[in-house]
């Protein structure tokens, strides 16, 4: 009798073990929009990295072709990059061919591990795998403490090989995805993805609604860019943070509000002597009311873009 009791508990030890084993190997597809035919988004909400969103903070998507599937950004953790894998299989069955990194950030790309399948090659910005090398270590340990053990299992830093200089179309059978690096902006190593069939634009976070900018690359170089990029046509835009889609130019309108409002306030401090451990205060702080993430973010792009301006 004790011994069936101690089996029973066994196997049930066992078979949650089991359970929490194929949770933790499948978890649930994200939510995904369908923002143009054959076109799905998944619309990550504004939060810093934490273990209840196993890092899918940042948006991302796929394009389903005649033969073949690409996916745009990744998640930011291999559970965030299976459950978007589910949301795939979910849908279509076709092989995926390109595997594309709109950038170097973390809640973008480290998803790439649950990428690893037989015909998927992954594609990024000429200058990713050098600055992926430079802070996987940084990037992975802070991630691993933010989303803690179980959200982070099998995450690794997993560059592209297929690199994008300047431009490069993709065929998905039928359906052409024209690819695009551009100078340091946002990062360094900025890449957008154009869907020919529907002018759908993936701007990875060259675009930022709602979720306030974050400034990793030059703060005139993204504005020089974001120029270029609202003097194109496009049916629609995906931002890297946001809704899943918006229209075009206009979605860029308040960020470019906050992006000069940071560069003049920061010029005339900089230009009155002001320090920069004053300036990055106060730049900026009458953009506070319309972002998320504000006080996340403000101060180290007021302290990265003060760097860049002093030198003006
Ligand atoms: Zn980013």
């Amino acid at each position: 009798m004790c011994r069936l009791v101690v089996q029973a508990f066994l196997v049930g030890i066992f078979l949650v073990f089991a359970a929490s084993e194929a949770l933790a190997q499948t978890p649930a597809p994200l939510p995904m929009t369908e923002v143009a035919e054959g076109v799905f988004v998944f619309a990550a909400p504004h939060e810093l990295a934490a273990p209840a969103n196993i890092d899918a903070i940042g948006n991302a998507g796929f394009v389903i072709g005649g033969e073949a599937v690409a996916v745009i950004d990744t998640g930011g953790s291999k559970q965030a990059g299976l459950a978007l894998l589910a949301a795939i299989r979910a849908r279509t069955d076709k092989p995926i061919r390109y595997v594309i990194d709109t950038h170097v950030h973390p809640d973008h790309l480290l998803g790439n591990a649950a990428f690893r399948l037989p015909g998927a090659v992954i594609v990024g910005h000429a200058n990713l795998p050098e600055a992926l090398a430079a802070r996987a270590d940084t990037y992975l340990s802070a991630t691993r403490r933010l989303i803690g053990e179980g959200a982070f299992a099998g995450t690794e830093a997993v560059a592209p090989t297929l690199l994008v200089k300047d431009r490069l179309e993709l065929d998905l059978g039928g359906r052409r995805l024209l690819l695009e690096a551009w100078p340091t902006a946002h990062t360094n190593t900025d890449l957008t993805v154009m869907d020919e069939e529907t002018r759908t634009w993936f701007l990875g976070d060259l675009l930022f609604a709602g979720h306030v900018p974050a400034l990793d690359g030059s703060l005139n170089g993204w504005l020089a860019v974001i120029g270029t990029l609202r003097s194109r046509q496009a049916a629609r835009v995906v931002p890297g943070h946001g809704p899943a889609a918006m229209a075009w130019p206009g979605a860029a309108d308040a960020m470019v509000r906050y992006l000069e409002r940071l560069r003049d306030d920061l010029r005339s401090m900089i230009a009155q002597g002001r320090p920069l451990q004053e300036a990055v205060k106060e730049a900026a702080q009458s953009e506070r009311g319309n972002w998320q993430l504000f006080d996340d973010f403000n101060v180290r792009n007021a302290t990265s873009a003060y760097r860049e301006l002093e030198w003006e």
